[in-house]
Order: structure tokens, then C-alpha cells, then sequence
């Protein structure tokens, strides 16, 4: 037993170290990667659920490593975060989705809105609307093409100050949504001091809400409670026609998933956008 125990001690300080080795080489990786040109930004469309046509686009970010491969935002956006780096970063996101969209709106695409994905760091930060304005201005798109989405827990931890930036983020006269929605401890009652304009049910309740009925409770709820606040309501992780089918009984908005389209690099989006304006 006593063997057995240190065994299982080693075993834990191995796993100990592997994690912070996995973490230092991470951050190490990560503090050149914009130098190096390995960042690129993928987007996933999001349609209406009612007229099917293609509203906007989630920029989501990507890393290829020339050794680590394609390293998932799972295992280095909670690095990007805690080193601060998620600020230069994000702002590289940010500058970079605005022109993509404007370039695409030249090229003669259907206008579409882009939705940027925000930390709490930079939303935390004061020159946040100054930056958001110059990214605007500098690449030429209008406000009402750049949606950002912010997490309830980046709003509830100090609300106050959150409906502040908020507010100043809406005076430029871009859209903003609640990402994640339902996995934080914020409540509608608390949502209506925010100026939002989308709600994104979280995909973990739209992969369950046809098997669990208190889950798919919750997803008709949220709709029905938050269209009554004045929110548009987007699903997230619609992967099938059944889960498509419900949402759109419930009248949900809009949707964003597999079902529809995975996130594309930027030449298969705009061809899958010209695609779907034919038919
Ligand atoms: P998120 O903002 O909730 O983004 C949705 C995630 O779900 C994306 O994962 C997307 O690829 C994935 N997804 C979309 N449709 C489906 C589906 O039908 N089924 C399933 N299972 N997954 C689906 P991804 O790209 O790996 O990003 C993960 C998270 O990393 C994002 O979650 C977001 O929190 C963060 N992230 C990504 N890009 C950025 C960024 O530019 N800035 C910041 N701050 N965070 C980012
Ligand atoms: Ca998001
Ligand atoms: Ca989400
Ligand atoms: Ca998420």
C-alpha cells in the first residue's frame, strides 16, 4: 500500500510538472507568435433561423505552431489571459476582423456583421472604446458591422463598472452580445441594466435540450423571458436538424453550428456566403 501511495505521488508531481512545462512552453510559444505571422482568424457564420440567410460571422482564433501543430484556444487563450499577452492579441483580432469584413463588403459580398470575442482584460481596459473606434475607423467599417461578445462572468464581476463600458461600447453604435449565456451567475433580472442587444444561449444547453426537458426548459425560457427584455436570442452548437427544428419552433432567432457550417478560413467562408446567396 505504502508503494502503491508513493506511486501515486509520482504519478501526481509528474502530472504537476507536465502541466506547468505544457504552460511555460505555451507562453514561451505564445509571446512570438504575432511577430512570427502563426495566428490566423477562422469564421463561422451565424443564420437566421427564419429566413435562412447568412446575418453575420464569429471570428474565432486560430494557432498553428511550425512544431506544436494547430494548438487549440482551449489550451492557450487561458495563457493569453493570465500573461496579459491577450491584450496585443486581441487587439490584433480585433483590427483584423474589421478589415476582413469591410474587404469582403468592397469584393461586393452581402454586408455581414463580424462578432469579435473580448477577454476580461481588455474589457477591463479603459482605452477599450478608444481602441474599438480606431479599428473602425482605420479599416472603413460601419459601427453596425462589428459586434463584440462579452461573457457574463467578464459583466457580474463588478457590474457597475461593467455597465459603464458598456455603455460607452454602444455610444460608438456597434452591437453587442452575451456570449455563454446560462453558464455564468448572472440572471435576466440582472441583464436589463445592459444595453446588449444578443443573447448566446450556451451550446452545452442546446446539446442536451432534447434529451433532458429541464434543460430544454430552460432553453424556452430564456427565449421567451429574454425576448420580452428586448433581446434577440442566437444558439450556439446546433449540430442537427432536430436541434435546428426545435429552436426554430421556440423562435429563436438565430443559430451558429456544425449543422449549418464549421468555422471556415476566409476564402471557403466568402465562397460558402456567394454559395448560399444563389440558392
Ligand atoms: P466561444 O466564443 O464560445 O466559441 C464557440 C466555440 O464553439 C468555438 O470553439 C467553435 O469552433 C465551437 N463550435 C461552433 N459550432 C460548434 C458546434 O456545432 N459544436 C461544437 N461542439 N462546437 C462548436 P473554438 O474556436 O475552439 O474557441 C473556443 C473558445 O476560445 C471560444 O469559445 C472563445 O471563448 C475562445 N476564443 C476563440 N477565439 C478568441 C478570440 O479571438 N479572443 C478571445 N478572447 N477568445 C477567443
Ligand atoms: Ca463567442
Ligand atoms: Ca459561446
Ligand atoms: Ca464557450
Amino acid at each position: 500500500a505504502k508503494e502503491a501511495g508513493r506511486n501515486q505521488v509520482q504519478f501526481y508531481e509528474a502530472a504537476m510538472n507536465e502541466r506547468i512545462t505544457e504552460r511555460a512552453l505555451i507562453e514561451a510559444e505564445l509571446r512570438h507568435a504575432l511577430a512570427r505571422d502563426q495566428l490566423s482568424l477562422v469564421y463561422q457564420p451565424k443564420v437566421d433561423l427564419h429566413s435562412g440567410a447568412i446575418t453575420g460571422m464569429e471570428a474565432l482564433l486560430r494557432w498553428r505552431h511550425p512544431t506544436l501543430g494547430m494548438v487549440s484556444p482551449a489550451r492557450f487563450i487561458g495563457v493569453a489571459e493570465e500573461t496579459g499577452l491577450i491584450v496585443g492579441i486581441g487587439s490584433w483580432v480585433l483590427r483584423t476582423a474589421c478589415a476582413q469584413a469591410r474587404a469582403w463588403q468592397d469584393a461586393g459580398l452581402p454586408p455581414l456583421r463580424v462578432a469579435v470575442n473580448l477577454s476580461a482584460r481588455q474589457f477591463q481596459d479603459q482605452r477599450l472604446s478608444d481602441e474599438v473606434q480606431a479599428a473602425l475607423e482605420d479599416s472603413g467599417l460601419a459601427p453596425p458591422y462589428l459586434e463584440l461578445e462579452l461573457t457574463e462572468s467578464l459583466m457580474m464581476h463588478n457590474v457597475q463598472a461593467a455597465v459603464g463600458a458598456i455603455e460607452s461600447l454602444k455610444r460608438l453604435g456597434i452591437a453587442l452580445s452575451i456570449d455563454d449565456f446560462g453558464t455564468g451567475y448572472s440572471s435576466l433580472a440582472y441583464l436589463k441594466q445592459f444595453p446588449v442587444d444578443y443573447l448566446k444561449i450556451d451550446q452545452s444547453f442546446v446539446r442536451d435540450m432534447l434529451t433532458e426537458p429541464k434543460v430544454a426548459a430552460i432553453v424556452r425560457s430564456v427565449i421567451a423571458l429574454g425576448h420580452s427584455l428586448g433581446f434577440r436570442i442566437i444558439a450556439e452548437g446546433v449540430e442537427t436538424a432536430e436541434q435546428q427544428a426545435y429552436l426554430r419552433e421556440q423562435r429563436c432567432d438565430e443559430m451558429q453550428g456544425y449543422y449549418f457550417s464549421r468555422p471556415l478560413a476566409p476564402d471557403a467562408f466568402a465562397a460558402k456566403v456567394t454559395a448560399a446567396r444563389v440558392c
